[in-house]
């Protein structure tokens, strides 16, 4: 077998990429006309691809990168772990000291009763939990009859059969033959798109009004949950009218129905807070966490879990569900380490009262441009609504997500990584980005927002 390293010609990678390579969310007949990009070292804020572009990543990876890249110390402590405990289960009344570090450290990080974690390693692991340990809640409780899990379209949840079922892709429900039994999708809570002439206020109301028409219809006794990410990531960085979420708790209080937050983008420094249930401020009974939680340096997720579910299912036996790398001890360690830095470093303060501020006022700066509508930012998650009209809030007549994509093109071009769903431009950058680095984000941003917009007018 040849010696495959970063040495290897880009063309070569790119052709054994196409040819054994299955990636997610890709088009694979556009990988083998083009390629993918190849990335080959990072730093910071800045990727290097295998042509020795330097690209500013205004994505965090995939919304995960929260330290940065480049912290030798999660490496050593990868490897110190590997080499004294690389693995042991956590099944069967087993434990291990990083696993036991990382539980006790959430707890005292999570808000309110959230004080037990339930170890996956990932996000659309840990919310398959979720529907689980929902169920199970409502079995221990002699409900068993409150199976129903009602979540957003536009949701983002994951990409198991769980994860995409709780979420509302539409284009993930039809493949792989649409979604599993006893969950049901609202309308998610996007005023740009979907308000009309209400005022956002209005129409956050209108829209949390839903989840009631929805449990009435489908009656709340069999209602087992509502599950929402405090602010959507994945469907384009929609931020609810202020009105919405306190309208939902008052909602989920009324009918006793368990809140899951996904703050699986959320979490971990992203709005601001350590994580956007407090921001929006809502009182989960359960968190989906991963990404931020190892800055992506490893994989692991997870669910924090008040302690009346835990309790509850807990005084009843086993909960018979766990993953054979529920609490790795090589990811726990790391998370630790992670979080150790985010503690040292101020990063959650520095993403409140510092960067998010100022990247707000820049980012804001952007709607000038003749085709950008609304700017919306949270802490250091942000979206532009790209439209023909400002006033009208029109979509372009091209298909949805052409002029999305062509931006999106031109930010490649330009290097740097901002991402498009449908027509709305989307960043969330790595915790630690500066101000200059921030400045430089704009500069391409406007640049690239200008080149498409000379193609469409
Ligand atoms: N939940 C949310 C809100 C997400 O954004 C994602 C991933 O983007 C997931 C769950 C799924 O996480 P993972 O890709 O780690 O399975």
């Amino acid at each position: 077998m040849n010696l495959i390293s970063t040495q290897t010609p880009t063309a070569e990678l790119q052709a054994l990429d196409a040819a054994h390579h299955m990636h997610p969310f890709t088009d694979a007949e556009g990988l083998e006309a083009k390629g993918a990009r190849v990335i080959t070292r990072a730093e910071g804020v800045w990727l290097q691809d295998s042509e020795g572009h330097r690209i500013l990543d205004g994505m965090a990876g995939l919304w995960c990168m929260n330290i940065g890249y480049g912290r030798d110390s999660l490496a050593e402590v990868a490897a110190r772990q590997m080499k004294e405990l690389p693995y042991y289960n956590t099944f069967f009344q087993t434990t291990h000291v990083p696993v036991i570090a990382l539980s006790a450290k959430l707890a005292e990080l999570a808000p309110g009763d959230l004080n037990n974690v339930f170890f996956a390693s990932s996000g659309s692991e840990a919310n398959d939990t979720n529907l689980r340990l929902v169920r199970r809640y409502w079995q221990c409780k002699g409900q068993p009859e409150r199976r129903i899990v009602i979540g957003r379209k536009n949701g983002y949840h994951g990409s198991t059969m769980a994860g995409a079922s709780l979420g509302g892709m539409g284009g993930m429900h039809v493949h792989g033959g649409g979604i599993i039994d006893g969950i049901e999708h609202i309308n998610q809570p996007n005023w740009w798109s979907d308000g009309g002439d209400m005022s956002p206020e209005d129409f956050g109301l209108a829209r949390a009004k839903e989840l009631e028409d929805k449990i009435l219809e489908v009656g709340p006794e069999n209602v087992a949950a509502f599950i929402g990410e405090p602010v959507q990531g994945a469907g384009g960085v929609i931020v609810a009218p202020d009105t919405y979420w306190p309208e939902i708790q008052r909602i989920v209080d009324k009918y006793g129905i368990l809140l899951i937050a996904d703050e699986v983008i959320c979490g971990f420094g992203r709005t601001g807070e350590w994580f956007g249930s407090t921001t929006v401020g809502i009182k989960p009974d359960i968190m989906t966490i991963a990404k931020g939680l190892s800055s992506g340096y490893i994989p692991i997720g997870g669910s924090i879990v008040s302690d009346e579910i835990a309790q509850t299912v807990g005084a009843q036996g086993d909960f018979n569900h766990g993953y054979t790398y529920s609490g790795h001890p090589v990811a726990a360690a790391v998370a630790l380490e992670n979080l150790r830095i985010m503690e040292e470093e101020n990063l959650v303060s520095y993403v409140k009262n510092d960067i998010g501020p100022y990247l707000a006022e820049k980012w804001h700066s952007l709607a000038d441009h003749p085709m950008v509508g609304e700017t919306k930012i949270v802490g250091l998650m942000a979206s532009l609504a790209l439209t023909p009209n400002k006033e009208t809030r029109a979509s372009f007549a091209s298909d949805e997500g052409t002029i999305g994509f062509m931006t999106r093109e031109r930010c490649f071009a330009n290097d740097l990584i901002m991402r498009h769903v449908g027509d709305r431009m989307i960043i969330a950058p790595p915790l630690v980005i500066t101000r200059e680095e921030v400045d430089e984000l704009i500069v391409r941003a406007r640049k690239s927002l200008d080149e498409a917009y000379e193609q469409v007018k």
